[in-house]
């Protein structure tokens, strides 16, 4: 990948809008590396994951109505003249259910669930948006107002960052890119997600790993590095490393409304993501056979 330094740091924004923005602190943006020479040590890579994909359970459709009983938590479902357990959204069955599912049973699954009380306050699910066999998968934490308005991840002034952060990069929202959330629906007034929601709604981002299947993650932010990696960790102590989620290599960075705050903070972001550049390299090299 070449790419002219200058045009992927105006791209991240870090030319010459951070030395016009804080001019009293007399910030001096630090010469950034170029994608090529990031194998130099600007961040210590400390593990690599296993280039190790677990086998896919095989995907089958589920019955529409099938779907409807495990997205229902409150009270039994009729079905044809039976009714249905009301215990499904705690059993393993749902789990092993969500598993077994294609991409067009999953997003119908995710659409229609009530599994946690989230369901009662969001407008609807956001099931995520991109290139299913995508090799980047970014995960995010949970929709915002604006995400639970339009069905979309990332949208508003953290998407447009997120989209010049992947534009810096030579990716492009929806081309070879995912871009999905820990959480599915919205917390109400943008309060944290609570161990429960994130343990009921598991399974789909497990499953959307599974049937995507790609090549590295992206963790954007503190909760969903934490989330995913089922750490307690700083996110400045994830950074630089190469971690695991279920078989694919996790590198952490900033949620772009962090660095929308903190603008100083955009120079370790594009750390991270020249550390995942040549992480991938690194991974897709690993896949051509040698001669
Ligand atoms: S957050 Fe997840 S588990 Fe909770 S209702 Fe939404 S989709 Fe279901």
């Amino acid at each position: 990948m070449s790419l002219a330094r200058e045009d992927m740091l105006r791209e991240l924004e870090l030319l010459p809008a951070w030395q016009l923005r804080q001019p009293a602190q007399r910030t001096v943006v630090e010469p950034l590396p170029a994608i090529e020479a990031v194998e130099s040590p600007v961040v210590a890579v400390e593990v690599v994951a296993p280039i190790v994909v677990e086998e896919t359970p095989q995907a089958v459709p589920v019955p529409v109505e099938v779907i409807s009983n495990l997205s229902s938590e409150s009270a039994a479902t009729e079905t044809e003249g039976e009714l249905l357990p009301q215990t499904i959204e705690f059993s393993p069955d749902r789990r092993a259910a969500i598993m077994k599912m294609d991409w067009d049973s999953l997003q119908h699954a995710v659409a229609e669930c009530h599994a946690c009380g989230l369901a009662d306050t969001r407008m609807q699910t956001v099931f995520g948006v991109g290139d299913p066999n995508a090799e980047w998968l970014i995960i995010g934490e949970a929709p915002g107002a604006e995400e639970d308005r339009k069905g979309e991840p990332f949208v508003g002034q953290a998407g447009k960052l997120l989209d010049n952060m992947l534009a810096a990069i030579k990716l492009k929202r929806g081309e070879n890119v995912f871009i999905a959330n820990v959480l599915k629906c919205r917390p109400p007034q943008n309060r944290d997600p609570q161990g429960e929601e994130v343990v009921k709604c598991d399974p789909f981002l497990k499953r959307q790993v599974e049937l995507i299947q790609p090549k590295l993650i992206l963790a954007l932010g503190k909760f969903a590095a934490q989330s995913i990696l089922n750490s307690e960790s700083t996110i400045a102590s994830l950074r630089g490393k190469t971690h695991d989620f279920h078989g694919v290599p996790v590198i952490v960075t900033y949620h772009p409304a962090y660095l929308l705050r903190n603008l100083a903070d955009k120079s370790k972001a594009w750390e991270d993501l020249c550390f995942a550049v040549t992480t991938l390299q690194r991974l897709q090299s690993a896949d051509i056979p040698q001669s």
